[in-house]
């Protein structure tokens, strides 16, 4: 049996659950027709140039991804900005959108879970429970072995397979460790409440830094991209296994992404 797009909504609902979503994200169904026919699908991070180009070369019916392309009102769709020429791009190929962003975050088997998973934690707990509507940002886990904390940010970065992560040591060797995939440095206190010594986000500013470390927290920052990106193949095999449990009929890739960030 042929999948629509609507199929493909179902799926995502059931592996990562609206209800999930913090109240102030724009998720789920962004663009395009429930009942078109849907034979092939990529997942990706986000909504950029290099992804839509290869959905357009691709032939893909459908982008699922992990950050909404929309997020604050829309005035207008033309090609004024990248923004609205890319979402315009996919809606003169026919390219449905699905965004999952904070129900992928919080559930269980989401970016965190990956993330926590990548880091070999073990003993994984939720960072901050009861966000809005029953979502659960972050993870705690512990590492088998103890580590020094120059071994675990090379660790981080092997396992990510990144080109560099920044980190400042607060002196505290590495053993209980906090994570949140994409921007987490909110979440500080949770870390040390659970009794964290180190933490692991992205997108880490100077003042947010000083705060951490004075407070007695090691800080990995292996960027937001880094932390979130190896969800995209865990989702890409989810979406694949539901499809043949349906007896749905389409391809699913990866989109390939390059890292932004560069060191120079
Ligand atoms: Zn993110």
């Amino acid at each position: 049996m042929s999948a629509v797009v609507n199929d493909i909504i179902k799926i995502m609902d059931g592996i990562a659950p609206r209800e999930l979503a913090e109240s102030w994200d724009n998720a789920g169904f962004l663009i395009g027709r429930r009942d078109n026919a849907v034979k092939k699908i990529m997942v990706a991070l986000d909504v950029s140039p290099e992804v839509v180009q290869q959905a357009v070369a691709q032939k893909v019916d459908m982008l699922v991804t992990h950050h909404p392309p929309i997020f604050k009102p829309l005035k207008a769709i033309c090609d004024s900005s990248w923004q609205s020429a890319l979402l315009l791009k996919c809606i003169e190929n026919g390219i449905a959108v699905y965004s999952a962003h904070t129900s992928l975050d919080s559930v269980l088997g989401g970016v965190n879970d990956v993330l926590a998973e990548k880091l070999g934690l073990q003993n994984v707990t939720t960072l901050v429970n009861g966000c809005e509507d029953g979502g659960s940002l972050g993870r705690v886990g512990t590492l088998p072995q103890k580590m020094e904390f120059d071994a675990f940010a090379a660790m981080v970065k092997r396992v990510l397979g990144l080109e560099f992560v920044t980190g400042i040591s607060a002196g505290k060797v590495v053993h209980k460790v906090a994570l949140c995939g994409g921007a987490g440095i909110d979440f500080v206190a949770e870390a040390l409440e659970h009794g964290a010594d180190t933490y692991v986000t992205g997108d880490i500013k100077y003042h947010e830094a000083q705060n951490a470390v004075f407070s007695g927290l090691n800080l990995i920052d292996a960027t937001h991209q880094g932390t979130e990106l190896p969800v995209v193949t865990v989702l890409a095999d989810k979406i694949a296994l539901r499809l043949a449990a349906a007896g749905l009929g389409a391809q699913v890739l990866t989109a390939h992404e390059t890292l932004l960030f560069k060191q120079y």
